[in-house]
């Protein structure tokens, strides 16, 4: 028997912050992962040359005293990270049939660019920063503070495109401007219909106080993180897929796949809770509560396309360009297969630098899990020639928009690698290939909540399904957990004191 005080399974970045959160208070600690590599959307992966990363392609509020930054810092990250922040005046461009519109970093600086474009938009720029701060003051721990006001609940049930569309009332450049400010939307798989406005707020106020690449892939937090926990004692194991969760005299038993036992009196699940809940012992949780996960709804998957180039063929971009064939920012997750894709993100990887020149580039695009789901019982590698033609047949189509605007690309191809909804679904673990877990809706959003602790005494949740998707919702997702075992303020002061 392996025994621990506390058992995590799962090692995305909510898994390894709450290693690193229990090693440093002294618990002795496992962290089980079901795949060969660690990290989950922290991982990158090298083909010839060129490391690419899979899902953190730039993280905001990075300067010091900034809120990631601050509790970046408690985790030895801030100090080590080797990072480059994107174009002061243009870290995401937005282009919308054709036109396009930087978003600038910096309050009164992306205030001030997007006036430019935007003469006559009557203080809708204005209003707009001040609702991102006002929305993100009702959240303290995204402020980096600690007091006993309680969240403003209303701003969860608030809907982003109702809220935005009321600031921006009916002017014809403003509901231009609106499509601009929600250009970046894929950052939360936003639909007009149900995507909570504090989510937007809190994300945008993050990259708008300032925008990075990590130039030597997002897997440098994976190493930093990992490697202090084993230091301070604990366990990373990889090819462990937890299969079981029961209960053992007052405490847990896991077993994984392979039929290995561990116990711990704590565990905490950084993997998606509907994941969780399928493995944990009928005896342990509610059938109601395990209805209710199941039943919630999970946000889209993903296409993309990781290309490797030929020297000095294409440029290095100091800024992501979030590309929509039409007007409308939202419209880009709806497109049906014949027009399929709508819209798509593009970025080349800072550790891909070469001076002017780029030797590698990331495309990403929505894509639903049905339009691979005749696959969905076969293996990477295994899924035969059918499964190729698809990837060949989607990387065609998202190919030829690309080069709208880039008509040299298919030219500076070296080599080519494509993921789709069952790469996100093997290597992450979330149903259907999720892409931020948990859809939250405006409409019901405590339908959609996932708290850190649960009916079952020293069973927890950490990982984007919390509260938020992301590198700060994550992070503060990590603290909420492991606050419940040390108390929030014990846990915060440790925070603050170490910045
Ligand atoms: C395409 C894409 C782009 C993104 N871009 C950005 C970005 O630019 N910036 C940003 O801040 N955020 C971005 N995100 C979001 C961010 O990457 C995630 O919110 C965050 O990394 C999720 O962390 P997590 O702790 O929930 O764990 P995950 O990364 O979901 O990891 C879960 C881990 O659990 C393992 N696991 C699952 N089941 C089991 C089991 N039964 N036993 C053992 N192990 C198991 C999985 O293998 C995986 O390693 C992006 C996400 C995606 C998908």
């Amino acid at each position: 028997m392996n025994r621990y005080d506390v058992l995590i399974i799962g090692s995305g970045l909510g898994s390894l912050l709450c290693g690193y959160i229990l090693s440093k208070e002294g618990f002795s600690v496992c962290i089980l992962e079901k795949h060969s590599v660690p990290g989950g959307c922290l991982q990158s992966f090298r083909r010839g040359e060129n490391s690419f990363e899979t899902g953190i392609h730039y993280i905001g509020s990075m300067s010091p005293g900034q809120t990631l930054h601050s509790y970046w810092k408690y985790f030895g990250l801030s100090q080590n990270l080797a990072l480059e922040q994107l174009n002061r005046d243009c870290y995401d461009l937005i282009s919308l049939d054709g036109m396009e519109y930087p978003l600038a970093q910096g309050f009164d600086n992306f205030v001030e660019v997007l006036e430019s474009f935007f003469p006559s938009s009557g203080g809708f720029l204005e209003q707009y920063i001040s609702a991102l701060k006002e929305t993100v003051s009702a959240f303290p721990l995204y402020n980096f503070q600690l007091t006993d006001k309680h969240i403003k609940t209303t701003w969860m049930g608030t809907n982003a495109w109702d809220f935005l569309s009321k600031i921006a009332g009916q002017r014809r450049e403003n509901r231009q401007l609106l499509e601009v400010l929600s250009g970046n939307n894929f950052l939360y798989a936003g639909r007009k219909e149900s995507t909570p406005w504090h989510q937007v707020a809190l994300i945008n106020h993050s990259f708008i106080s300032s925008a990075w690449r990590l130039r030597q892939g997002s897997d440098q937090i994976t190493n930093h993180l990992i490697s202090y926990i084993t230091s301070a004692g604990g366990n990373v194991m990889t090819r462990k897929q937890v299969s079981k969760i029961s209960s053992l005299k007052n405490k847990f038993q896991v077993e994984t796949a392979g039929g290995e036992m561990f116990v711990a009196g704590r565990v905490i699940a950084g993997i998606h809770p509907q994941s969780a809940v399928s493995i944990l012992d009928p005896s342990l949780v509610k059938r109601s509560f395990q209805s209710r996960i199941m039943r919630m709804e999970n946000t889209i998957s993903s296409f993309g396309l990781y290309l490797g180039l030929k020297p000095g063929s294409f440029p290095y971009m100091d800024h992501n360009l979030y590309y929509h064939k039409t007007r409308d920012a939202w419209a880009g997750r709806e497109f049906k297969k014949e027009q399929w894709p709508g819209m798509y993100f593009i970025y080349t990887p800072s550790g891909a630098r070469q001076g002017d020149h780029s030797s590698a580039v990331c495309i990403l695009s929505y894509m639903s899990f049905d339009e691979v789901r005749r696959w969905e019982g076969t293996s990477a590698g295994k899924r035969g020639p059918d499964y190729k033609s698809f990837k060949s047949e989607y990387a065609e189509k998202l190919l030829q928009m690309v080069e709208r605007k880039f008509p040299s690309i298919r030219s500076s191809i070296n080599s080519m690698e494509v993921s789709t909804p069952l790469t996100w679904r093997d290597y992450t673990g979330t149903p259907d290939g999720s892409m931020y877990g948990i859809r939250k809706e405006s409409s019901n959003y405590l339908k959609t909540l996932i708290l850190p602790h649960t009916k079952i005494p020293g069973f927890y949740f950490t990982g984007q399904n919390l509260n938020m998707h992301g590198a700060p919702g994550v992070t503060i997702g990590a603290i909420m957990t492991c606050a419940e075992i040390l108390g929030l303020e014990y846990l915060f002061n440790k925070i603050r004191d170490a910045i």
